[in-house]
């Protein structure tokens, strides 16, 4: 059997081209419609065969359909800022051990759905090292939702009145990571550290998380306002979990001293978190 069965029009260069263009765009290869004539005089010049031919265009078009959906993931992510681990100042910060990090971005802990808690005060790079993870999460393109703690409460408690929160934890759990960022900013009212519960419970061993706090774990009481709520919790959040210490000054804060002459120097009052 002979696969060249050309029809007529195939005599024709340019009804040749329309003919392949339509079948490429029913087939949805768009890398190959938009690359195929330049790919063919490359291959041609180089007197490579057709197998060679083909091959670079599927090339093609794998990756680009690589890159479309690390860019959905991040797109869907809702990251508040893109960070780079390439950007963090790891010398800054004694605390923290780079390689510990950098062992976190192979995402073992995503496949394992464990829990990386970052610890620590404000403006020392916690929610950098949390949304860069995140980022990396996106590029093996896996399914990440970013969080500040107060946003997700609210989305919870806005949940709760249309009484849809199964459906908000439905979706969680087709998360491969969620970050919830900054818990322990703002402390949560009764019904708020419930919902919280409530959602690390069912998502805790089912999908990974990374969770950002100022506050040491002695005093996440105060923020739940119920010890036997926080234990609960507690229990869950730190059974598989590796937890990053981050210990210094804001590194914010560090760099406006950098940039002031000395005898200016003092507390910056604007010093935000
Ligand atoms: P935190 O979440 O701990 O409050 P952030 O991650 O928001 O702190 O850091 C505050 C700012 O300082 C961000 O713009 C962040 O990119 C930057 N930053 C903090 N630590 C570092 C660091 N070690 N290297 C580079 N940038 C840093
Ligand atoms: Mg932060």
């Amino acid at each position: 059997m002979t696969y060249l069965t050309l029809t007529d029009t195939a005599a024709n260069g340019a009804a040749t081209q329309a003919l392949l263009e339509t079948h490429l765009k029913t087939l949805r290869l768009p890398s190959f419609l938009q690359n195929h004539v330049q790919v063919a005089e490359e291959a041609s010049k180089a007197g490579l065969g057709f197998d060679r031919y083909l091959l670079a265009l599927a090339e093609q078009e794998v990756a680009q359909r690589d890159r479309n959906q690390q860019h959905r993931c991040i797109q869907s992510a809702r990251f508040p800022m893109l960070k780079e681990l390439a950007d963090f100042d790891f010398s800054a910060l004694q605390s923290l051990n780079k390689a510990r990090v950098l062992a976190l971005t192979q995402g073992d802990y995503i496949a394992k759905a464990e829990t990386v808690i970052l610890l620590g005060p404000p403006g020392i790079g916690k929610s950098h090292v949390a949304s860069a993870l995140g980022l990396h999460a996106c590029r093996q393109k896996l399914r990440v939702r970013f969080y500040t703690a107060a946003g997700l409460v609210n989305d919870l408690l806005a949940a709760q009145e249309k009484l849809q929160v199964p459906r908000l934890i439905q979706a969680a759990l087709r998360q491969h990571l969620i970050v919830i960022d900054e818990l322990g900013f703002i402390p949560f009212t009764t019904q708020g550290a419930q919902l919280f519960f409530q959602f690390c419970a069912a998502v805790y061993d089912r999908v990974a998380l990374i969770i950002t706090t100022n506050l040491p774990f002695t005093q996440w009481t105060q923020l739940f306002q119920d010890e036997t709520l926080t234990a609960a919790l507690l229990d869950r959040l730190t059974h598989h979990c590796t937890i990053l210490e981050f210990l210094g000054e804001s590194y914010r804060f560090k760099q406006r001293m950098k940039r002031q002459p000395k005898s200016k120097g003092g507390d910056s009052p604007d010093e935000a978190p």
